[in-house]
């Protein structure tokens, strides 16, 4: 066994989050709804619509058969909505090719809409228990300081990174899924991209980044700065939180004072259409647009929150 899973596991045995998505009474479902809501959104966040996500649509058949507008509602400020499509889009599938139980086997799983090699190979370790090599941002982090020496790794994964990170991945279906699990904790707890806390890690007498003194990233220059005020991105976020609390369609007059650039504007309810995330529809006040899938009901717009000023990105 490497010599990085024995310290990561029982390090993870004694500090693992307490996460609805690892209880035992999990469905592979659920798992792979948590995996898709987790991909560009923190634990924090996701975790209390997952709860309500999977109150109301336990299995994949009632997601499949729930209204876009309420998935896209449900999906609230998770961010990227997009992603909520493609997981209906995916029950939808499930439902109709596989009985509404998901496939077993990371081949079938990526075969599934919005379904990439990360998300199979991570049900497959979480949700099924058995070997699989789950490489995340954390994994990958964890992987470049303790095994390579680098403050983090290159902007995109390799196959030869893919398969160091395999060569750490025990042989056994449930140590691999404990190693998965713990190393990818490690990096969301401990070994974070600003503030390692070295002290509190039980690799550190091996990590080779610390023991060649922290050098800094060689890479700093070519990584992409995410920009965000004044974006396409949050531009498209602003309307589609107009679009979730409207009670209406709203015409491009009534998203004129959330985005006041027209061409931007323009462009963004254009995307949005383009993305399936709004229709456009003929209102008595001339063209206008709303959630596919129809008006939501008034008893359901009283409960919209409208408080949390926070912007994410569509
Ligand atoms: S010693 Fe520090 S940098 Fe190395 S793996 Fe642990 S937390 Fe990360």
């Amino acid at each position: 066994m490497h010599a990085l899973v024995e310290p990561v596991v029982a390090w993870f045995d004694a500090h693992a989050r307490e996460l609805p998505w690892r209880h035992a009474d999990r469905t592979a479902w659920g798992v792979l709804v948590s995996e898709v809501m987790l991909q560009q959104t923190p634990v924090a966040r996701v975790e209390p619509v997952w709860r309500a996500w999977m109150q109301r649509w336990p299995t994949a058949a009632d997601l499949a058969a729930a209204r876009p507008d309420d998935v896209l509602r449900a999906w609230g400020r998770l961010g990227y909505p997009r992603r909520a499509l493609r997981l209906q889009e995916c029950a939808r599938v499930v439902v109709a090719r596989h009985d509404g139980d998901l496939p077993d086997g990371e081949a079938a799983l990526v075969d599934l809409p919005g379904i990439g090699t990360y998300t199979a190979a991570a049900v497959t370790a979480f949700a099924r228990g058995r070997r699989a090599v789950v490489v995340d941002t954390n994994v990958r982090r964890v992987l470049a300081r303790a095994l390579e020496g680098r403050a983090l790794p290159a902007p995109h994964l390799s196959s030869a990174e893919l398969r160091r990170a395999g060569d750490v991945v025990p042989e056994d279906d449930a140590a691999s899924a404990r190693w998965n699990a713990a190393v990818m904790e490690l990096g969301a707890l401990v070994c974070t991209a600003r503030s390692p806390r070295c002290d509190a890690c039980p690799v550190a007498d091996r990590c080779r980044w610390r023991l060649a003194g922290m050098p800094p990233d060689e890479l700093a220059g070519r990584r992409r700065r995410q920009a965000w005020h004044g974006t396409d991105r949050q531009a498209r976020g602003r309307v589609m939180a107009a679009l979730r609390d409207a009670a209406h369609p709203l015409t491009d007059g009534d998203l004129a004072p959330l985005w006041p650039e027209d061409d931007q504007r323009a462009r963004v309810l254009a995307s949005l259409l383009a993305d399936g995330l709004a229709v456009a529809v003929d209102d008595d006040r001339g063209p206008a647009y709303r959630l596919p899938g129809g008006p939501v009901a008034a008893e359901e717009r009283a409960t919209l929150s409208t408080a949390d000023a926070v912007e994410l990105p569509a």
